[in-house]
């Protein structure tokens, strides 16, 4: 069996749908440069969903290579009602009631069935309605409705989405749809779970207690409440998006930019993976070639630092799947080859904690620069020891050893890890013998080459990394493998 190693160290989520369900592509999804798949619960059925999972297993175990799963729940999506006569248009300083009369609307008011939002706006607040393109801003408030002045837009049509976007909002961030999912996702086998319209931290904290260490949990950053909690939430969550199409909504479009940063800092800090995530390549969903701002935008969230970036509709419904996962795929290899993105990543490099893990990590990367080692191995078995060495974003790639599969297909998130599942090892001995055998086996690394490995002594109990060992391949290795 070939072991595939990919030379590349910011990881591609690949979004599965109805362009990219078949065995076929979605393995050459796989060859192409993705090493996560996301399934929206925003559309399809269960069953599609199942179909899909099952294939990104059979072709992880084609491939022999750990391949992370990613269940992104819709969440609270706020929606108008309807209109009696089809949709109405809309001209700059109309008034539009907005109520809780389930009564069809017309260009005088209509029905917005979410009780919730009348008691946590307040007069001058706008509302955003189709993704933006509609703004209301509320003149008057009472217990059933609100008295609003269209403010920007044209056109409303039934069961639009409507966006809120300075208040927080009284709704829990799992909606009795997305229970539903969760158990479907879990039981199927889904390595994280992605809550959308996360506001405050008690949010996390509530799936996280309905997951129950199934799956790890990831938050959507698309609300400004969210921000405003940064780093309770990352903190609480096992890593966190830059989900701009909502944020892009829900903010000033120049406000994204400098925010992307500042999450994409916030998580590297925290040693959690970011994904930065829609539109990178959008013209890629009718198209063969992006746009060079797209081009731009994709390598731009790499020299922010993040460890993974995204395809939405261009992998999931687009005309050019996999000419998208390619051109990610080119654009962040080649922006990684960049001496102006590695000393980005240095100069931009969070403070250690004082404790031995990060002790231990910071010199296995120091080490590693110094001797130009050919990989930096840990030993793990939460992910927890090659989740600090990725936060370091250094240059070699990072072995992860783990004998438990969900690690390692967690880890498939992670900036620069080529993660491993194998069987755990009983002393310092054998820890040596299979990190070197498995960077020679999986091309990491060949004869004469140095490796730093780090772990922690006794084994097998997590969260004690307290050793550094370099070690060098001999031709023995290469040869005759155990
Ligand atoms: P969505 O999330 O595609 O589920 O809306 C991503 C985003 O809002 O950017
Ligand atoms: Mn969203």
């Amino acid at each position: 069996m070939t072991h595939l190693h990919r030379k590349r160290q910011i990881k591609i989520v690949a979004t599965l749908g109805p362009a990219s369900s078949s065995k076929e592509t979605i393995r050459s999804l796989f060859e192409a440069g993705a090493d996560v798949f996301r399934l929206n619960f925003s559309h399809g059925t269960h069953d599609d969903h199942r179909a899909r999972y099952k294939i990104i297993r059979e072709v992880e175990k084609e491939m022999g290579r750990p391949i992370g799963v990613l269940a992104d729940l819709q969440g609270p999506k706020l929606r108008l009602g309807t209109f009696a006569n089809g949709p109405i248009t809309l001209t700059r300083g109309q008034k539009l009631r907005l109520d809780l009369d389930p009564t069809p609307g017309n260009d005088q008011r209509v029905h917005l069935p979410h009780p919730e939002i009348f008691s946590a706006v307040e007069v001058g607040h706008d509302l955003l309605l189709d993704d933006g393109k509609v703004r209301l801003n509320i003149t008057a408030k009472g217990k059933d409705y609100l008295d609003t002045v269209v403010v920007a837009g044209e056109k409303l049509s039934d069961r639009k989405g409507v966006n809120v976007p300075h208040a927080v909002l009284n709704l829990s961030p799992l909606t009795p749809k997305d229970r539903t999912d969760l158990e479907v996702a879990l039981d199927m086998g889904a390595d994280w779970i992605a809550l959308s319209f996360v506001q405050k931290p008690e949010d996390i904290q509530e799936a996280k207690r309905l997951v129950n260490g199934r799956a790890a949990v990831l938050a959507k950053l698309e609300k400004p409440s969210a921000i405003q909690y940064l780093n309770q939430i990352v903190e609480l969550s096992d890593g966190v998006m830059v989900a701009r199409g909502d944020l892009g909504v829900e903010m000033m479009p120049e406000d994204v930019p400098s925010i992307q940063k500042q999450i994409v800092r916030v998580a590297r800090t925290a040693g959690k993976p970011v994904i930065v995530a829609t539109q990178m390549l959008e013209s890629m969903i009718s198209a063969p070639t992006p746009t060079r701002a797209e081009a731009s935008d994709v390598a731009a969230a790499i020299y922010d630092g993040t460890d993974a970036i995204m395809l939405s509709a261009e992998s999931a419904s687009g005309s050019y799947p996999i000419e998208a996962v390619t051109m990610m795929d080119r654009i962040a290899t080649r922006t990684q080859q960049d001496p102006a993105y590695r000393s980005g990543l240095i100069a931009q490099a969070p403070d250690l904690q004082h404790t031995s893990a990060d002790a231990i990590t910071a010199a296995a990367h120091q080490v590693a620069d110094t001797i130009a080692a050919a990989v930096i191995a840990t030993y793990t078995t939460s992910g927890s020891t090659t989740l600090r060495a990725a936060r370091e974003r250094p240059l070699s790639p990072i072995l992860c050893l783990t004998s438990k599969v969900e690690t390692a297909r967690r880890l498939a998130l992670s900036f620069g890890v080529h993660a491993v599942f194998t069987e755990d090892v009983k002393d310092a001995r054998e820890m040596v013998i299979k990190a070197l055998d498995v960077a020679a086996r999986d091309g990491l690394a060949t004869i004469g080459q140095s490796i730093v490995i780090t772990a922690g002594v006794p084994f097998g109990h997590p969260g004690n990394t307290n050793m550094l060992r370099i070690a060098t391949i001999e031709p023995c290795f290469v040869n005759n493998p155990i």
